[in-house]
């Protein structure tokens, strides 16, 4: 749980409701005491996600998920527990301390990495701003109209064909090698010797939503291969988790609720340089749901801005249905053909492209043209094709109103009854390979523990007097369950008086000893129990005979095999041992 300390992440708590807070990700109806919604970590119908106001956590019991609030919005941003605690602590005030991740030298790489960044930009860039005008560099950036206010914003660079200038450059600051090489900056060479890994090309920064510099793209400046390069993979850079441009277009993609996605750096910069500032680039072909989940802080519209030549790709528009998965609104824009919106704008100007955006088709309307096209409507096995990729997108609309009229709109398209098309859908529930191999992984490991040590466990999580009544009678090391011997250990060291126990706090005070999900687990199953002090009493006693019999059966066999290898002295040992555990009683 890295190094924050206790008392901060109980403030933050304090300060964060976890139903609110869940709120702002998923719709949740109140059901008793609890709030319930359909899990957003597995695929189902019914709900089974249910959120405690009272002890301030949640549980699924279809796929076992749990815990309390920091760890709900680590598996739903898929981000570590730190950054987790860092944007509660953002949203609540809550100051943290200067702290180092997992261990420090982790933390220190981290932030050389970012160190290294900046100091590669503002080589990067001065070097643009050498370059004489004639330079290749320099003719570039005319022939792709880009201005120099933008060119500044996006901090835009050039590396020559020098093989070791920023090497040279970054060690004369002080930066070790190894350092560089973490920072996916240069490559080893066969002789061992480091390399400058982008040369002679116009580099694009990439920043992440927070402004900071995570890695780089390269463009060459005519048609050598590979057109792009981009950083590797470091500690700071992950592909398919960051958007570009998003930095800039954060604020405005907020205030017109909508982001218009192109394909890349050029794209981006040009519809900024003309006041579009709502558009960010995907970096690479396919969105990913990190990518999609990262945009959702900011809008749940999308305008997905295609050029002639790509519009037309199924494979493409079958990407999009993440977006519906995410329960995101997902539009299609597509711009005259030979034009990508850089030339586009350039070419006609904000207006013409404003209305382009204007006329962007819902994803549904969009992918049902281009199948009427491809496939003729009138022939009954063309019709079933249609209907069969239709609906493998209508499948993922979260919202049923949308599906219905999704439904009724394919049907009436396509001259089919409607009930067929609800069939249809139907068998698609039944057989979805990619969402049932998804939904399985996303299971986690089911929770096997016995009932009464179960039902102690709830009480005990429940009164703090019941822990000290199980304290009296049991050891930790009495219960089976690995993570409830852990969670009784937790228990008996809490030192109150008071009768509730805070289990959103209990969970921060046990570090990764219990998995989150047994706790939330445990005291979310709705399980009504009515005599509160006999069942104490009989699950003690249960416990407590279980643990004998599995004693005696243990000395039993141990005995057995004593006596058939004719070790006398440790068979009359353990019939000893035998008779004293019979003669104690339970
Ligand atoms: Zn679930």
């Amino acid at each position: 749980m890295g190094k924050i300390p206790e008392n901060i992440l109980n403030e933050i708590q304090d300060r964060c409701d976890i139903v609110e807070v869940i709120s702002n990700y998923i719709s949740l109806k109140p059901s008793g005491r609890n709030f319930k919604a359909c899990c957003p970590f597995h695929h189902e119908k019914t709900p089974s996600f249910v959120v405690s106001p009272d002890k301030q956590i949640y549980h699924c019991f279809g796929c076992n998920s749990g815990g309390n609030v920091f760890n709900f919005i680590k598996e739903y941003e898929k981000m570590d527990f730190i950054d987790a605690v860092k944007m509660l602590a953002e949203k609540t005030g809550v100051k943290l301390p200067e702290y180092k991740s997992h261990d420090d030298q982790d933390s220190s790489v981290v932030s050389t990495l970012y160190s290294i960044n900046d100091i590669a930009v503002n080589y990067y860039s001065n070097f643009l701003e050498k370059a004489g005008s004639s330079s290749d560099v320099k003719r570039y950036i005319v022939k792709r109209g880009l201005d120099a206010v933008v060119l500044k914003k996006f901090r835009v660079g050039y590396a020559d064909s020098s093989w070791k200038a920023l090497i040279d450059y970054l060690s004369g600051r002080g930066v070790k090698q190894d350092m560089i090489l973490k920072a996916g900056l240069v490559t080893k060479g066969k002789d061992g010797a480091y390399y400058d890994l982008f040369r002679n090309r116009i580099i694009f920064p990439i920043f992440d939503a927070r402004d900071k510099v995570v890695g780089f793209g390269a463009r060459v400046m005519d048609e050598a291969m590979p057109k792009y390069i981009n950083s590797p993979e470091t500690a700071i850079y992950k592909k398919g988790l960051h958007l570009y441009g998003l930095n800039f277009a954060k604020a405005n993609i907020k205030e017109k609720n909508f982001a218009i996605i192109t394909e890349g750096y050029l794209d981006v910069m040009t519809c900024h340089q003309y006041g579009v500032a709502n558009s960010i680039a995907s970096l690479g072909t396919a969105l990913t749901t990190e990518q999609i989940r990262l945009l959702k802080r900011y809008t749940h519209n999308v305008v997905m801005l295609y050029d002639a030549d790509q519009a037309g790709e199924m494979a493409s528009l079958r990407g999009l249905d993440l977006f519906l998965e995410e329960g995101m609104n997902v539009k299609i824009a597509t711009l005259e053909k030979g034009h990508d919106p850089d030339s586009f704008l350039r070419k006609f100007g904000r207006e013409k492209f404003d209305t382009a955006i204007n006329k962007s088709k819902s994803l549904f309307t969009y992918k049902l043209d281009i199948l009427k096209n491809k496939f003729d409507k009138r022939d009954p096995e063309s019709k079933a094709e249609i209907i069969k990729e239709m609906l493998s997108t209508i499948y993922k609309v979260k919202n049923a109103i949308v599906k219905a009229e999704y439904i009724r709109l394919l049907s009436y398209e396509l001259s089919v009854k409607e009930d067929a098309v609800w069939e249809e859908l139907k068998k698609i529930k039944d057989k979805r390979p990619s969402d049932f191999n998804r939904s399985k992984q996303d299971v986690k490991r089911p929770i096997e523990i016995s009932p009464a040590e179960k039902i102690l466990t709830r009480l005990m999580l429940e009164d703090i007097n019941v822990v000290k009544i199980v304290k009296d009678e049991l050891k930790p090391s009495d219960f089976r369950n690995h993570d409830i011997r852990n969670i009784a250990e937790a228990l008996f060291l809490i030192d109150t008086d008071g009768g509730l126990i805070d289990v959103g706090r209990l969970i921060n005070s046990m570090e990764n000893k219990v998995p989150q999900n047994v706790v939330s687990f445990i005291v979310n199953e709705e399980v009504d129990i009515k005599d509160k002090e006999k069942n104490v009493c009989d699950c003690i006693m249960s416990i407590k005979k279980e643990n004998r019999s599995r004693l005696l059966k243990d000395i039993q066999s141990r005995l057995d095999i004593a006596q058939k290898s004719g070790y006398e002295e440790e068979e009359k040992r353990l019939l000893e041992e035998f008779n004293q555990i019979i003669k104690k009683g339970v």
